[in-house]
């Protein structure tokens, strides 16, 4: 088997629909042509590893066709990297041998408007030999895609991006109040620049607005294929980097941010969709769910403790999984409950379309592409077994007995995610047994540290 003309791309479903921006199926010497009309001159093909980090490759726009075709060449050390990028070594990667290809997915290249010269397209990674790479996260996504879709299943999915601002200096450039249209005067023409950027690369904004935590703002995006929304959230903070620098500002993703306070959540929304149908809504069961889209639910928070070793990979991101933080650090699920850690949306009156389920317990350090590909893969092991949901919480858990918390730390997590034989099947050996060697070395590399250690290890990481 070895890589189709123009390169091999991931496995899946059609995306939703055409995208603003989109190129499809157009001949990558048209697409560096276009791109090179807007005054680009390098690509940066990334992708996101097993800590949770955009890696990149630039390559001339000259080279984009070549590129397309041969791909790029990259170490596979990078899935052994940590947050710190020192290495570990798991039991099939690791060490300085081999080398891979970059397959840059051009349907999704784009100028980027924050960073002129530039285009970004996201990466799958291939061997030389042409046949996907097994610890490739972006065809993992793409995988539980297509399974999915083998059972007639279409999924949304879309996160939200938290971040908090500082000054170069460190210091806050907004004393704003959460959600305060102060803070909106403070960093105005910032923010303007942001939707600006946003929206010249054709990403559907729905919501810009300033968040709890001191400096703190969040941007809601439009759902899509569940690939796409992956893509779209690294690209969203790609762009929030480049604008927050350009205004002399630092963006930080991470879990969290100050010690005590409420860190940067990277919540995942996603609906089930038959036939046309959003099966979260519109049914006979508990707030209007269909059967089949309880039991995906259902899965989902049957695997929550294994799924946060994904979806809240740093021990980091313990110190904002705490309860009466908005954070879900609950184990339990909720219609409209925001203390839950799966926080079921209902929908709109008349729009049932707006129905969704929100994984709230996730944040900033997840490698996105592995964390909706687990979630799909566990919500679809609960179609599978015919799973029901048990009764709903409303409130704040903290103050019901009896309603457990999800793990408290890391190693906790990784012991959920090593038994865990529905997400060990979903990612395929190799891949499992990586992200847990990664998590295993960056718990014992922060092991000890301090909350505020902590936060100064993986602020600006992510
Ligand atoms: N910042 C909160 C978190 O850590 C989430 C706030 C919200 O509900 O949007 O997830
Ligand atoms: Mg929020």
């Amino acid at each position: 088997m070895g890589p189709r003309a123009v390169g091999p791309r991931a496995v899946g479903p059609e995306a939703v629909g055409p995208r603003a921006g989109e190129t499809g199926a157009e001949p990558p010497r048209v697409t560096a042509a276009r791109l090179g009309g807007q005054g680009v001159v390098g690509l940066a093909l990334s992708f996101v590893d097993n800590a949770g980090i955009a890696r990149v490759k630039g390559v001339p726009i000259a080279r984009l066709a070549d590129a397309a075709e041969q791909g790029v060449g990259m170490s596979p050390v990078f899935d052994t990297f940590l947050v710190d990028d020192s290495t570990t070594q798991g039991r099939w990667l690791g060490g300085p041998d081999g080398d891979l290809r970059l397959f840059p997915d051009l349907g999704r290249a784009v100028a980027l408007a924050a960073q002129p010269g530039w285009a970004w397209a996201p990466a799958d990674r291939y061997h030389q030999d042409g046949r996907p790479y097994a610890a490739c996260q972006r065809q993992f996504a793409a995988r539980t895609v297509a399974r999915a879709a083998g059972h007639g299943l279409r999924l949304l999915a879309a996160y939200e991006v938290e971040w908090t601002v500082r000054r170069e200096d460190g210091s806050l450039p907004t004393g704003g109040p959460a959600y305060g249209l102060h803070r909106l005067t403070d960093l105005s023409d910032y923010l303007r620049d942001l939707l600006t950027a946003l929206d010249e690369q054709g990403l559907a904004v729905q919501q810009l607005h300033p968040e709890y935590a001191p400096g703190q703002f969040e941007v809601s995006v439009a759902a899509e294929d569940p690939v796409a929304a992956a893509d779209t959230t690294v690209l969203v903070r790609h762009t929030v980097r480049a604008v927050s620098a350009a205004h002399g500002l630092r963006a930080s993703f991470a879990p969290a941010v100050a010690p005590g306070g409420v860190g940067n959540g990277a919540h995942l929304h996603v609906s089930l969709w038959r036939e046309g149908r959003n099966l979260l809504t519109g049914g006979p069961g508990r707030h209007g769910l269909r059967e089949e889209g309880e039991a995906f639910l259902a899965g989902v928070l049957a695997e929550l403790p294994a799924l946060l070793a994904i979806g809240a990979p740093s021990p980091a991101s313990y110190l904002r999984l705490v309860p009466s933080h908005w954070a879900g650090a609950h184990h339990c699920w909720g219609p409209e409950n925001r203390e839950a850690a799966l926080r079921l949306v209902p929908g709109l009156p008349g729009r049932p379309e707006t129905a969704n389920a929100e994984v709230k317990c996730f944040d900033g350090a997840a490698n996105p592409y592995l964390a909706v590909g687990a979630v799909i893969a566990a919500g679809l092991a609960g179609i599978e077994a015919g799973a029901v949901l048990p009764e709903e919480v409303g409130g704040d858990p903290s103050d019901r007995p009896g309603v457990p918390r999800l793990p408290q730390s890391l190693p906790e997590s990784l012991a959920a995610f090593e038994a865990s034989e529905v997400l060990r099947e979903a990612l395929g050996e190799i891949a499992h047994d990586t992200f847990a060697a990664v998590r295993r070395a960056e718990a014992q590399l922060l092991a000890g540290l301090d909350p505020e250690a902590l936060i100064d290890a993986t602020r600006w990481r992510y």
